[in-house]
């Protein structure tokens, strides 16, 4: 039999499974405090816990899940990447970005990505296979441990590693409700940021479901035919009917909604395009997130300069919508937005 994953497991299931081995139901709350406030991560940590319990624990359950295979950390000292392979040897990447006081961690959602947007690493590499709740969860513990040996934690959680998270949607939203579960980790909701391609219809049930998460959108183009060549997602949702569902969003949630905008020199970038954007975000309760692109093999495509990236801002801001232009992160170790992908990570490795 199998071992199940401890991280897979909501605190009803893990109640379940502790009293099919006929213990007091007391004790899932005892294993998921230790889970999820002292980041144990052997049953042998479990000092509370009668010896007989530990032992059921290591017998049916398993407390890795993600192994730690690479680390990389950016010139920039602030940046690391680790690489980490799951139960059937496949690989995920997960990213620790320190700025000032934030420590904000960049997850993935799925081992590669269907939705195949060109200019991404994780794209270009195609789709493997969605993570379960428990890897996606497996990834925050493993830098809150080691955030926690420095006296530091996780302030932030961006879901925009490696994969489609509302492609993923229930594992997603399930790895985000255990974390945020207040008898455990107790993260806030509002300290997530879940970024999607635009699929409209999970957009909608979003919105629905009055989750606190931030909600972010890639939108890379303001025209139908130009997404389109970029992010094939868009032959089957166009961007009227994907803005028309972020107004709704906003409308239903009260919340702000982010846009990310990859600068592509001469192909995004110009002040007509940021007009056109402007006329397609004026109104609505937003704010768009420019970074120049960060490189990938498989894309011709240049970053924009910082004047012309300044430039494109100002037209949007002269529009009254907010705009930030990102500073690159973790370039040198391929751990940038859109340049997660295992094969280029072990290049560098090699190089
Ligand atoms: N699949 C989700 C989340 C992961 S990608 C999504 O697409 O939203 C995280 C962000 O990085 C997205 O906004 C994505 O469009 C952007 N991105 C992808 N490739 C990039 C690149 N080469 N340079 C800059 N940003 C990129
Ligand atoms: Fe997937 Fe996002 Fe990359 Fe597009 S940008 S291929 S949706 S990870």
């Amino acid at each position: 039999m199998s071992k199940i994953l401890v991280y897979d497991l909501s605190l009803a299931a893990l109640t379940e499974q502790v009293v099919s081995w006929g213990e007091p139901a007391f004790r899932a709350k005892q294993i998921w405090q230790g889970l999820y406030r002292h980041f144990y991560e052997s049953p042998e940590q479990f000092s509370n816990l009668p010896k007989t319990l530990r032992e059921k624990m290591s017998e049916s359950l398993e407390f890795g899940g993600l192994e730690p295979t690479l680390k990389l950390d950016s010139s920039d000292g602030q940046t690391r990447k680790m690489l980490f392979r799951l139960h059937d040897d496949r690989q995920i990447e997960a990213v620790l970005m320190r700025y000032d006081k934030r420590r904000t961690l960049c997850i993935s959602t799925q081992v590669g990505c269907a939705m195949g947007c060109t200019f991404c690493a994780t794209g270009q590499m195609g789709f493997t296979r969605h993570l379960s709740s428990g890897e996606i969860v497996a990834q925050v513990l493993f830098y809150a441990r080691l955030l926690a040996a420095e006296g530091s934690n996780v302030t932030n959680v961006v879901v925009m590693g490696m994969g489609e998270p509302f492609h993923n949607y229930d594992n997603t939203m399930e790895a985000m409700d255990r974390l945020n579960d207040a008898e455990g980790y107790n993260f806030g909701a509002r300290r997530f940021t879940i970024s999607t391609s635009g699929l409209v219809p999970a957009i909608r049930q979003f919105a629905s479901e009055k989750r606190q998460f931030n909600l972010a959108v890639s939108l890379h183009a303001a025209s139908n035919d130009l997404r389109e060549s970029m992010m094939p997602v868009n032959k089957r949702y166009k961007i009227e009917e994907l803005v028309q569902a972020c107004r709704d969003y906003v409308a239903e949630t009260g919340r702000r909604i982010t846009f990310e905008w990859a600068l592509i020199d001469g192909i995004n970038d110009s002040p007509e395009v940021a007009d056109r954007l402007a006329g397609l975000l004026k109104g609505l309760l937003c704010h768009v997130n420019a970074i120049p692109l960060n490189p990938t093999s498989g894309y011709k495509g240049r970053p924009t300069n910082p004047q012309r990236a300044q430039a494109f801002k100002a037209v949007l801001e002269q529009a009254g919508i907010p705009c930030t232009i990102r500073m690159r992160r973790g370039i040198d170790i391929q751990a940038g937005c859109g340049q997660l992908a295992t094969v280029a990570s072990l290049d560098v490795v090699k190089n």
